[in-house]
């Protein structure tokens, strides 16, 4: 049963019905969440279904990876455990001794796992600026480099990486393109259409929306060996999705459609008012014309430029942890993407050799009428300053 099946009907009615796909035995609008871990083989000894063990096969995670293989235009998607997880699976399906390059921006839990545990595992990393395409080009080896890892916009400073010309690099020197784009969401980009080979989202984030659920989500753009490889690693390795959590993200992303138009309209509206705030030196985000990728951006991405955006607070670090101190709308909290707004001081977190300023506070927009997220936020930064 395609839903598409003679018409071509838009991504937000696509997702409004996750596909459409109801249970003919029952005639349920919203289908069951299969839990089971095993499943009936015929009596001639065959397995007719396409399923055999939970491991590999659950048909709730297959409803919500088809509404994401409808969302990026792809034609597979797969659920895994957690970004993390699913980012990691990529560099996993490498070969010990391939070389990588990622950027020096980016989530950090991941830059951090490349170069302890990936490189350890045998990945050789170079970590570039990835907004700047001469260092790139400097960064490849030819024959040698198998992945070119990107995120855009990237963690926290919202840099813009060039997906189009990103991929031309990467595939001039026979390596693949793998996009993080969590924070652009399929919505505002779909990077296989830009060149990228595989996209991977924090399915925790935007996709699912609500802050309940961790999970991981691929995209690619051909069921090539690299995709094989990666889905045997997750069927071997136990990485699928729980088909809880499966049924939740599909809830969740019924409503993707109307959450990421507000949050970019909310953020476009604070990153404009804290720009002209007395207590703020800079605002980052993509959306406003001096950030250094805007041009990229607005060829790249489509109705909107995210829902996040980092303030750098004037008076340094004291200022802003005190700022967060003593918001009460905002939510002091790490992860992003959720109905609610969410303040960090990203430095905290990040430690150590981070490139993050230590006066940045990263905010990711919610769905609260953004009057009420500015007054909670303009009052803070007012209070720690006084
Ligand atoms: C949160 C996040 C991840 C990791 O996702 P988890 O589900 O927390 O493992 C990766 N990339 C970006 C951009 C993220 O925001």
């Amino acid at each position: 049963m395609d839903p598409k099946a003679g018409r071509t009907w838009t991504a937000r009615t696509l997702a409004a019905q996750a596909m459409g796909k109801v249970d003919e035995a029952t005639r349920a609008v919203v289908p069951p969440i299969h839990v089971t871990t095993t499943f009936l083989r015929d009596p001639d000894n065959q397995y007719r279904s396409g399923n055999i063990y939970g491991r590999a096969d659950n048909e709730t995670v297959r409803e919500a990876e088809a509404v994401i293989a409808m969302l990026e235009d792809a034609p597979a998607a797969m659920l895994l455990g957690s970004g993390m997880s699913a980012a990691t699976a990529v560099f996993l399906a490498l070969s010990p001794g391939d070389h990588v390059v990622a950027p020096n921006v980016m989530y950090w839990a991941l830059r951090n796992w490349l170069l302890t545990d990936g490189t350890r595992w045998g990945l050789r990393v170079t970590l570039v600026d990835m907004t700047d395409l001469e260092a790139l080009r400097g960064a490849v080896r030819p024959g040698e480099t198998m992945l070119v890892w990107a995120e855009t916009p990237a963690n926290p400073l919202w840099s813009i990486t060039d997906i189009a010309a990103a991929a031309r690099i990467a595939h001039e020197a026979g390596a693949l393109l793998a996009v993080d784009s969590t924070c652009a969401t399929p919505l505002l980009t779909r990077p296989i259409e830009h060149g990228a080979d595989i996209v991977m989202h924090a399915a925790t984030k935007y996709l699912n929306g609500h802050s309940d659920v961790v999970a991981g989500a691929l995209a690619t753009a051909r069921k090539d060996e690299m995709w094989d490889r990666i889905r045997r690693n997750r069927a071997m390795l136990g990485q699928i999705l729980g088909p809880l959590e499966a049924f939740l993200l599909l809830r969740g992303m019924r409503t993707l459609p109307l959450r990421v138009p507000a949050a970019c309209a909310s953020a476009m509206q604070l990153a404009e008012r804290f720009a002209v705030h007395p207590a703020v030196a800079e605002v980052l985000y993509p959306g406003l014309p001096g950030h250094p990728g805007h041009a990229i951006a607005k060829r790249q991405m489509q109705g909107g430029f995210g829902g996040m955006l980092s303030i750098r607070v004037r008076g340094g670090a004291p200022h802003a942890i005190g700022t967060a101190a003593r918001v009460e709308l905002w939510k002091r909290a790490t992860s992003l993407g959720g109905v609610e707004s969410l303040i960090e001081h990203r430095a905290s977190i990040e430690g150590a050799g981070s490139p993050c300023p230590d006066d940045l506070l990263r905010l990711s927009t919610g769905i609260e009428d953004p009057a009420d997220l500015y007054a909670d936020l303009d009052r803070a930064l007012r209070a720690a300053n006084a």
